[in-house]
């Protein structure tokens, strides 16, 4: 172990509550809130440092101080993280600005960056003895899981909206998770996740109701700021369902500054969600703390399908915070913002991908982004498991 987690207790996100953290604490118990966990920075700064990057592993784990995860050997991984940040200059160029990246999570294994949360949450269930989970998905956080847990010797249980696309379906499958198909919504798919958890004993690893999927989801925040010099964007466009990547991101870049890797520069997040399921930008509009519940929730863009996150609020305050802001876009526009992806730049987005397209346009238009602003586009899956959820004639 040339390199140790320096991870020292969980922390409560709303009332800054301590919990031990080798004990598999879910949420905090008196108020249902996510839990974070927290590292000493002070002692991870004298090994984490800038020249130590250069020798160390090219996937999320090169961060090791900062990962949870305390013995070596409950590692599960798969090579996720290290993705690219592609320079898009032609898309730059067909939407007037000087400069956009792409962060191309579709590389990752399972093909999305839940590639990076589960591979984080399924480790250090492994280190907690905990060898049964579940999860309700309707899309690419199963197909991690359940990849993560064969790798680990460990059982996975999905429920699953049965309106899914197959691939996430097939997959779970192919990694012998147990799969259940529940006619209903995803909040259907928890309740009987929930229950499963309690009759079976099972460790439920639903988005920020444990604290560790958090952390790995984090590591494309340290990536970013490592693939630019060691510099902030001014923007990050972020499609946002259950909100992991986005809290996760803005968590990173505060660890980043105590770090002394950047000083107190931020870039403006920008969450994005779809037309049919837009609850944490309806909060944000009517400038409220927390989200109502968003009724009948439709949209193409199953990762975005969320119409209740447990980590609303702290969406909500990484976009106030870092002045950035919410915005909404169609289905229509996040497939127009695929095809331009892949005709432009060669990435085959998920629609969740190319709902950060669409955003970026309408606020370019809008005047909330200007020209010479450097903008991160978060493509966080892959289309190829969506084929056959997308409208025929899109091409
Ligand atoms: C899960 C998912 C999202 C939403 O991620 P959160 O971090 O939970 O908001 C976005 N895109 C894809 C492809 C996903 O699978």
């Amino acid at each position: 172990m040339k390199y140790q987690s320096a991870i020292t207790h969980l922390e409560c996100t709303l009332t800054g509550e301590h919990f031990d953290a080798s004990h598999p604490h879910r949420t905090n118990p008196a108020n249902g809130k996510p839990l974070f966990a927290r590292y000493d920075l002070e002692k991870a700064k004298a090994t984490l440092t800038k020249d130590s990057l250069a020798d160390r592993p090219t996937n999320m784990w090169r961060y090791r101080e900062v990962m949870p995860v305390i013995d070596d050997a409950n590692i599960i991984t798969l090579g996720e993280g290290g993705t690219p940040l592609i320079k898009a200059d032609r898309l730059a160029q067909a939407t007037g600005m000087e400069s956009v990246f792409i962060k191309d999570e579709g590389v990752n294994p399972t093909g999305s960056f839940k590639a990076r949360g589960l591979g984080a949450a399924v480790s250090k269930a492994k280190e907690l003895g905990q060898m049964r989970l579940t999860m309700p998905s309707a899309g690419n956080a199963a197909g991690a899981m359940s990849a993560y847990a064969a790798v680990g010797g460990m059982e996975a249980h999905v429920f699953m909206p049965k309106d899914a696309p197959i691939a996430n379906k097939v997959e779970c499958e192919a990694y012998g998770a147990k799969l259940t198909l529940v006619d209903g919504f995803i909040t259907d798919a928890g309740q009987m996740s929930q229950r499963a958890a309690e009759e079976l004993g099972l460790f439920d690893v639903s988005t920020l109701r444990e604290p560790y999927r958090a952390e790995g989801k984090k590591t494309m925040g340290y990536e970013i700021v490592e693939q630019l010099g060691f510099e902030v964007p001014d923007v990050i466009v972020y499609p946002t369902g259950g909100g992991t990547g986005i809290v996760g991101i803005w968590k990173a870049l505060d660890e980043i500054e105590q770090l002394g890797w950047i000083g107190s520069e931020r870039p403006r997040m920008v969450c994005v969600q779809a037309e049919g399921c837009a609850p944490l930008v309806a909060a944000y509009d009517k400038g409220e703390e927390f989200a109502e519940p968003f009724p009948d929730p439709r949209t193409l863009a199953a990762g975005m399908r969320v119409p209740a996150a447990i980590g609303d609020f702290l969406v909500i305050r990484a976009v106030r915070e870092s002045r950035g802001t919410a915005v909404t876009v169609s289905d229509e526009e996040m497939v127009d913002g695929m095809v331009e992806m892949a005709r432009t730049e060669g990435v085959f987005a998920a629609p969740e991908g190319g709902a950060t397209l669409a955003a970026m346009r309408k606020l370019i238009v809008e005047g909330s982004i200007s020209k010479d602003e450097r903008v991160v586009l978060l493509v966080t899956g892959n289309a190829h498991k969506y084929l056959d959820m997308l409208p025929s004639g899109m091409f």
